[in-house]
């Protein structure tokens, strides 16, 4: 199709989006914005009067739900005559055009928005297009963002779906069994970015650890991050959730003498009760979780281990949260995102007994974020005085002084004065004091 002719037609139109929900979201909602700009679309704020809208749902929390209606009925009060396309988790785990939308596209299928909203924009009659009927040879959806230059961090999706049924989860329902992008595919992007500028590629996927290219000697994520190392432009390569059981030592050698690696290993542990986990039909224990933290530790002994925890999964007693509360103290994580559990239709934990009351949900949920605080207060405590490295985002005033700050390899943001400074360059220093509780001063 010539998209530029589809829009001359039309006289320059304006298309906004919004995101909901996770990293692979934001990385599609780019994609697609690139899609419609391509096509001669002027990108505008979701705030402002549009002819297309398209907001990519999510479906992870009742909550998301919520959100993705209220997006889709905002853009329709905007603008009473304009396409509203939904897309993302929600429509397609509902498999409904959601009210107010024009068009629902499925997961696999956000590949053919313009030709949807063309063919819409002929006909107006509503359109609903699905994955299953589209996705049984597996393939990966070939959505790219290679030209998105407004960021200095590029997310890099490499795999889609999941196949593990965690009995709390959505998402293999709403995403599709696992498929993942060819290793030459993934090249051949981040050398896109790169020549764009990006510095640091993010890969992502809605179940990272699955990643596997059988076309190519069935590589696997430590093959993929190996053959991204060639490429001298990317100076980090860093990576989204992973699930322990992907830390081997065969994985870790692998990395290790990968340049550009960041020690940065973001681990879901969900609950540090083995009980639980078992409800939650996770696949591992706490202590093959335990041993995963000490390998990765064994590289790379100052490593930062983040994590998600649920608290208040159906069944968790005063004893089992007092497990995952000691577990989280002796892991020592950097950061600690905490989840309470919501019951989602359609997952197995729905229907559990012994659902657990939502005031204990707030309870729990307050005493784990205290101490991932301490934890990461700590964590940062002991960079005082070293040696750090920062690569530059944005300009931030702290206190009344300029500043540019960025993350460490590590992923612990620092601040350096903006005098004479650029964005999205490498700078190094001593790290000084506190600037305020979550970004220290990096003195060069
Ligand atoms: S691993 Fe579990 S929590 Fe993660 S997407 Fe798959 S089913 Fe959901």
């Amino acid at each position: 199709m010539n998209t530029k002719k589809m829009v001359n037609n039309c006289k320059k139109k304006r298309a906004a989006l919004h995101n909901l929900g996770c990293k692979v979201n934001a990385y599609e909602t780019e994609a697609m914005g690139k899609m419609l700009s391509d096509a001669g679309y002027d990108i505008v704020s979701f705030s402002e009067e549009a002819d297309v809208y398209v907001i990519n749902t999510c479906t992870v929390t009742h909550t998301a739900d919520q959100k993705s209606r209220q997006m889709i009925s905002r853009a329709r009060k905007k603008n009473p005559d304009a396409t509203v396309v939904a897309t993302g988790c929600f429509v397609e785990s509902s498999k409904k055009r959601p009210e107010h939308a024009d068009i629902a596209i499925g997961n696999n299928r956000k590949a053919e928005l313009l030709k949807l909203i063309e063919e819409y924009e002929k006909s107006r009659e509503p359109i609903e297009v699905f994955t299953d009927d589209n996705l049984k040879d597996k393939t990966f959806e070939p959505l790219r963002l290679s030209d998105t230059a407004d960021h200095t961090r590029a997310f890099l999706k490499v795999q889609d779906g999941c196949n593990r049924f965690c009995s709390y989860c959505i998402i293999p329902f709403a995403r599709g069994p696992v498929r993942s992008r060819a290793v030459l595919d993934v090249m051949d992007e981040a050398k896109a970015l790169t020549k764009k500028g990006f510095k640091e590629i993010v890969l992502t996927g809605i179940h990272l650890s699955s990643y596997l290219d059988e076309g190519h000697d069935n590589a696997d994520l430590s093959d993929l991050i190996k053959a991204l190392s060639v490429n001298p432009e990317i100076k980090r390569i860093r990576l989204s959730s992973l699930e322990p059981g992907i830390i081997t030592r065969d994985f870790m050698e692998k990395v290790k003498d990968v340049e550009a690696f960041c020690p940065h290993f973001h681990l879901a542990l969900q609950s540090g009760c083995d009980e639980t986990l078992k409800r939650m039909n996770r696949r591992y224990t706490t202590a093959e979780y335990k041993a995963a933290c000490d390998l990765i530790r064994e590289y790379y002994p100052d490593a930062a281990i983040t994590t998600d925890v649920i608290v208040g999964f159906p069944g968790e007693t005063d004893e089992e949260f007092e497990r995952t509360r000691a577990f989280i103290k002796e892991i020592g994580f950097y950061e600690l995102h905490v989840f309470k559990y919501s019951k989602r239709k359609g997952t197995k934990a729905y229907d559990m007994k012994d659902q657990v009351d939502e005031n204990k949900k707030n309870e729990r949920s307050r005493e784990l974020i205290s101490i991932g605080k301490e934890l990461s207060k700590e964590y940062r405590k002991k960079l005082m005085g070293s040696k750090e490295e920062i690569l530059t985002e944005e300009p931030e005033n702290i206190n009344g002084t300029e500043y540019y700050t960025g993350v460490t390899k590590h992923y612990v943001k620092m601040a350096v004065s903006a005098e004479g400074r650029e964005r999205n360059v490498f700078y190094d220093g001593i790290v000084k004091e506190f600037l305020t509780e979550d970004i220290l001063l990096l003195q060069t």
